[in-house]
C-alpha cells in the first residue's frame, strides 16, 4: 500500500514537473514571440515636483498585450522572464523604445523632465548593460542627462565591485541613477555613500501606511531626512491619498508619484495629456 502510494506521489510529482517544464517552455517561446510580434507596449506614469505638483518626469512601465489573454501586468511576467533568462531582451526593448521617445521629445524641446527606465537586477549583473545604453544613446542622439535608470538594491548583492564599476561607467554616460523600491531590501545602508546614486524612490508599501499606521510616518520622514543629508533626491512612490501628499510635502520630499496625481497610461495618452509630440512619429531602429 505504502509502496503504491509512493509510486503515485512520484507519478504526481513527475506530472507536475512535466507540466512545469512545459509551461516554462511555452512561456519562453511566448515571450520571444511577443518581442518579435511587438506585443509589448511602453506605458508612462508621470512624476511630479512635490512643491507645486508640476510635471518633473515619467517612468516607463512595460505592458504585454496578449491577443488571447489581454493585458498582462509586468508583475506576472517580469519575474518569470528573469528566471527564464529573457529579461535582458525585454529591458533592451524598453531601452530602445524609451530612447526613441526621448529623442522625439528632445528634438521638439518640449520635454524638460527625465524619463526613467527600470533595469532588472538580473540584467544589471550581466555584462553588456553599459554597451547597450551607450549604443542606444548614440543611435538616437539623445542627451543622456534626461535619462534615468531605476535599479534595485538586489543589483549590488552579487558583486559590489562590479556594481560600482557599472554605475561609474553609467555616470560617465551622463545617465541618472535612482534606487527603486527603497526600504524593502536587506543591504547595509553604507552602500549609499560608496556608490554614485542620485535618487531614492521610497517604496509604495511605506507610503500606503502613512500617516495612520504607527511608526511608518517616522520611517518615511527618516528616509527623506537621510536622503537630504546625503544630497540625494527623494521620490515617494504609490501616493494615493491627499493626506499622504500633504504629509510628504511637509517633509519636503522632492517628488511624488502615484495614482492620486497620475496613473500610468499609454504613451499616446501621456503625450496628449502633457502636449508632447505624438509617438506615432516615433522612429525606432532594430537593435
Ligand atoms: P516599480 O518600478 O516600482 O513601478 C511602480 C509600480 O507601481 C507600477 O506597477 C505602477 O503602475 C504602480 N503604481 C504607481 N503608482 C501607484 C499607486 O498609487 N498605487 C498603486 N497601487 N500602484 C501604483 P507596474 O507597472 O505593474 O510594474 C510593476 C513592477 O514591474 C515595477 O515596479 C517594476 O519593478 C517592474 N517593471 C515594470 N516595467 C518594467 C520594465 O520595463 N523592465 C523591468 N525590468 N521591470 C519592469
Ligand atoms: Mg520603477
Ligand atoms: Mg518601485
Ligand atoms: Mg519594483
Amino acid at each position: 500500500r505504502s509502496k503504491e502510494l509512493g509510486r503515485n506521489s512520484y507519478q504526481l510529482y513527475k506530472a507536475t514537473m512535466n507540466a512545469r517544464s512545459l509551461e516554462r517552455l511555452t512561456m519562453t517561446s511566448r515571450i520571444k514571440q511577443a518581442l518579435d510580434r511587438n506585443e509589448f507596449a511602453l506605458h508612462l506614469q508621470p512624476i511630479f515636483c512635490a512643491e507645486d505638483t508640476s510635471l518633473a518626469g515619467a517612468e516607463a512601465l512595460i505592458r504585454w498585450q496578449d491577443p488571447q489573454l489581454g493585458v498582462i501586468s509586468p508583475g506576472q511576467f517580469i519575474p518569470l522572464a528573469e528566471e527564464l533568462g529573457l529579461i535582458t531582451h525585454i529591458d533592451r526593448w524598453m531601452i530602445n523604445k524609451s530612447c526613441a521617445l526621448l529623442a522625439l521629445w528632445q528634438q521638439d524641446k518640449s520635454w524638460q523632465g527625465r524619463l526613467a527606465i527600470n533595469i532588472s537586477a538580473a540584467h544589471f549583473c550581466q555584462d553588456g548593460l553599459v554597451t547597450t545604453l551607450r549604443e542606444a544613446i548614440a543611435r538616437y542622439q539623445i542627451d543622456a542627462t534626461q535619462l534615468e535608470l531605476e535599479i534595485t538594491e538586489s543589483s549590488f548583492i552579487k558583486s559590489f565591485s562590479h556594481a560600482k564599476q557599472v554605475l561609474l561607467e553609467l555616470k560617465l554616460l551622463g545617465v541618472n541613477i535612482a534606487l527603486d523600491d527603497f526600504g524593502t531590501g536587506y543591504s547595509a545602508l553604507s552602500y549609499l555613500t560608496k556608490l554614485p546614486i542620485d535618487k531614492l524612490k521610497i517604496d509604495a508599501s511605506f507610503i500606503a501606511k502613512v500617516p495612520d499606521e504607527y511608526g511608518n510616518s517616522e520611517i518615511v520622514s527618516a528616509i527623506v531626512a537621510m536622503a537630504k543629508n546625503l544630497n540625494l533626491c527623494v521620490v515617494a512612490e504609490g501616493v494615493e491619498k491627499p493626506c499622504q501628499q500633504q504629509f510628504l510635502q511637509q517633509l519636503n520630499c522632492d517628488y511624488l508619484q502615484g495614482f492620486l496625481l497620475g496613473k500610468p497610461c499609454s504613451s499616446d495618452e501621456f503625450t496628449r495629456r502633457y502636449s508632447l509630440p505624438q509617438p506615432r512619429k516615433l522612429q525606432t531602429y532594430e537593435c
